[in-house]
C-alpha cells in the first residue's frame, strides 16, 4: 500500500482488520513524514518509542481479532492533554520540564481503544489564541499557501499544530481542545474536518485548564466519518469530572445515512457580519443550498443575543483563566525563577509568573482579576454570566421551535499571515466571532471544509446541533461533506 499516511481512520482501519497493512507500517510511515515536516512546527515532542511499542501492541491485538476502531490507527495529541512520562507542557514555558505521572482520561480512552500516540502538537500558550503565534514552541504552518505566494499562513488557533499535522498527512488524526473555537477555526484554515462536542461529552480529566465551563476536548480528521469514529472513542463518562455526562455514547458512524430529508435547517441572519469577504457570504449560500438540495427545510432565524457573545467570552474565559493559572507559583509544576540572595517566597511566585507566562497570558490572567475583583465583579463578570443566559435561551428557543442544526460560516476569513498585522489583541479575538456562542451554550458544533477561495485557501462552514445529539449533527455534516465534495489538498512544500 502506498501514500499509508493519506489514508483516513477509516480506511487504515478496515485495511489493518483486513491485514492489507500493519499498524507498524502505518506508524512508520508517520514517523518519516514527522521528520520531514520540520517546517511545519507541528509536533514538538516526538513519542516514536511510545509510538513503536503502542504498533507492535496494536498489531498483536488486531492478529487476536480484538479490535477496537481506533487500534492501530497513529494520532498526535495536542500539548494540552496530560500524556504520563511525556512532555505537557501548554506551550508553555511556565510548564517546562513538566512530565505528569498521570493520563488524561481522554487520551487514556484514546491509547486503550488501541490508537497510536506519534508526540505531542503544537498550540497556542495555554490554548489561548487564534493563530498559534503565541506557543513557546514559535509558530505552526499552514501547510497550505495562498496562490503561488511562498508567505507563510498561520495553521489557526489554538489547536494549530493538531490542524496542521492533520491536513499535511504526518498522522492520520489527532486531538484538539476548544473553548471558544480552537478545534474548529484551525480546522476551517487548513480544510480538515473538527468536532467540538457538547459540554460533558468528554472528561477534561487531565487537560490543563483554560477556562472550565468552555473547555471541551475533540476530535480533529479528515472526514466526517473519522470525527464519528474517534470521536465516539474520546466521549464517555468518567466520574474524575464532575461535569461528565453520563449519558451512554451512540455509535455516531452508524447513523452516518447522509439522510436529511425533512430536517430543518437554521440560517441566522445575526452571523452576517458587515466586512465579511464576499466569498465567504457565497460559500454559505452555497453550503445551504447543498442541504436544501439533500431534502432539508432551510428556515431563517434569529439569535438576537449574538453580538454580546464575544464581549462576554472575552470576560468569562479570562476570568475562570485567572483562577485556574493561579497554580502556576514554581512550587508544583515545571519552571521556577532564579531567585536573588534575600528573595522570599513572594519575589519566587512574581518572578516565576512573571517570567514563565507569555504577555498574551499575563493579559488574560490581569483581565480575569480585574473582572473577579470586588469592585467590578457585578459590572462585568456577573453581567456576562447574564449575557451567557440569554445566549443560551436563544438557541433553546430555535432548537424549540423545530430547528434541527443551524448552518454558519466557521471563520470571518480564510488563514491570515503569520507575523502580520495583529498587534491589536481585539483583532485577534473577532476570529472567534462564529464559535465563540457555541461554547458560551455549551452546544455541539463541527466545521465542514466546504470550499476554496479565490486563492486557493480553504473555508469551511460550521453546523451547530442540539445538545447531546452529535450523532444527528454529524450526519447533517457528512450530507453536507458529501455534496461539497471537497478533496483539494495542499501542495506538498515542506
Ligand atoms: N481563540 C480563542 C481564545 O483565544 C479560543 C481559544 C480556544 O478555543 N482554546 O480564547
Amino acid at each position: 500500500m502506498s501514500d499509508l499516511t493519506k489514508l483516513t481512520i477509516a480506511e487504515a482501519r478496515d485495511a489493518l482488520r483486513k491485514g492489507e497493512v500493519t499498524s507498524v507500517a502505518l506508524t512508520e510511515a508517520c514517523l518519516a513524514e514527522i521528520e520531514g515536516a520540520g517546517a511545519l512546527g507541528a509536533f514538538v515532542h516526538g513519542t516514536p518509542e511510545i509510538a513503536l511499542a503502542r504498533a507492535e501492541a496494536a498489531d498483536a491485538r488486531l492478529k487476536a481479532g480484538d479490535a477496537p476502531a481506533m487500534c492501530g490507527i497513529p494520532i498526535g495529541i495536542k500539548d494540552l492533554f496530560c500524556t504520563e512520562g511525556v512532555p505537557s507542557q501548554a506551550a508553555s514555558k511556565i510548564l517546562e520540564g513538566f512530565r505528569p505521572e498521570y493520563e488524561s482520561t481522554v487520551s487514556a480512552q484514546l491509547r486503550d481503544a488501541g490508537a497510536v500516540m506519534l508526540g505531542k502538537l503544537n498550540m497556542d500558550e495555554f490554548a489561548m489564541g487564534s493563530s498559534n503565534e503565541t506557543s513557546i514552541y514559535g509558530n505552526a504552518v499552514n501547510p497550505w499557501r495562498a496562490g503561488n505566494s511562498e508567505a507563510a499562513l498561520t495553521p489557526g488557533g489554538s489547536s494549530g499544530g493538531s490542524a496542521a499535522a492533520v491536513a499535511a498527512d504526518l498522522c492520520l488524526a489527532a486531538t484538539g481542545t476548544d473553548t471558544g473555537g480552537s478545534i474548529r477555526q484551525p480546522a476551517a484554515f487548513t480544510g480538515i474536518v473538527g468536532l467540538k462536542p457538547t459540554y460533558g461529552r468528554c472528561s477534561r480529566w487531565g487537560i490543563v485548564a483554560f477556562a472550565s465551563s468552555l473547555d471541551q476536548a475533540g476530535p480533529m480528521t479528515k472526514t466526517v466519518r473519522d470525527a464519528a469514529i474517534m470521536g465516539a472513542a474520546m466521549m464517555g463518562h468518567d466520574p474524575k469530572d464532575s461535569t461528565s455526562a453520563d449519558l451512554p455514547v451512540p455509535d455516531f458512524e452508524a447513523m452516518l445515512t447522509g439522510d436529511i430529508r425533512g430536517k430543518v435547517i437554521g440560517i441566522p441572519k445575526e452571523y452576517r457580519m458587515d466586512g465579511m469577504p464576499g466569498e465567504i457570504e457565497t460559500l454559505w449560500t452555497e453550503g445551504a443550498g447543498m442541504l436544501r438540495d439533500a431534502g432539508a427545510e432551510l428556515r431563517d432565524i434569529s439569535l438576537p443575543h449574538t453580538k454580546y457573545a464575544l464581549p462576554a467570552y472575552y470576560v468569562i474565559a479570562p476570568a475562570e483563566a485567572s483562577s485556574n493559572l493561579a497554580r502556576y507559583d514554581g512550587v508544583r509544576f515545571g519552571y521556577r525563577a532564579k531567585l536573588a540572595q534575600g528573595d522570599g517566597v513572594t519575589e519566587m511566585y512574581e518572578k516565576t509568573r512573571a517570567e514563565g507566562f507569555g504577555p498574551e497570558v499575563r493579559r488574560r490572567i490581569m483581565i480575569g482579576t480585574y473582572v473577579l475583583s470586588a469592585g467590578f465583579y457585578d459590572a462585568y463578570y456577573n453581567r456576562a454570566r447574564k449575557v451567557r443566559a440569554l445566549i443560551k435561551r436563544d438557541f433553546d428557543e430555535v432548537f424549540a421551535a423545530g430547528v434541527d442544526a443551524i448552518l454558519t460560516p466557521a471563520t470571518p476569513s480564510a488563514a491570515f499571515e503569520l507575523g502580520k498585522a495583529h498587534t491589536d489583541p481585539v483583532e485577534m479575538y473577532l476570529n472567534d466571532v462564529f464559535t465563540v456562542t457555541v461554547n458560551l451554550a455549551g452546544l455541539p458544533g463541527v466545521a465542514v471544509p466546504t470550499g476554496l477561495d479565490g486563492r486557493g485557501l480553504p473555508l469551511g462552514l460550521q453546523l451547530i446541533g442540539r445538545p447531546w445529539e452529535e450523532g444527528e449533527l454529524l450526519n447533517a455534516a457528512y450530507a453536507l461533506e458529501r455534496a461539497a465534495g471537497f478533496v483539494a489538498k495542499p501542495a506538498k512544500w515542506w
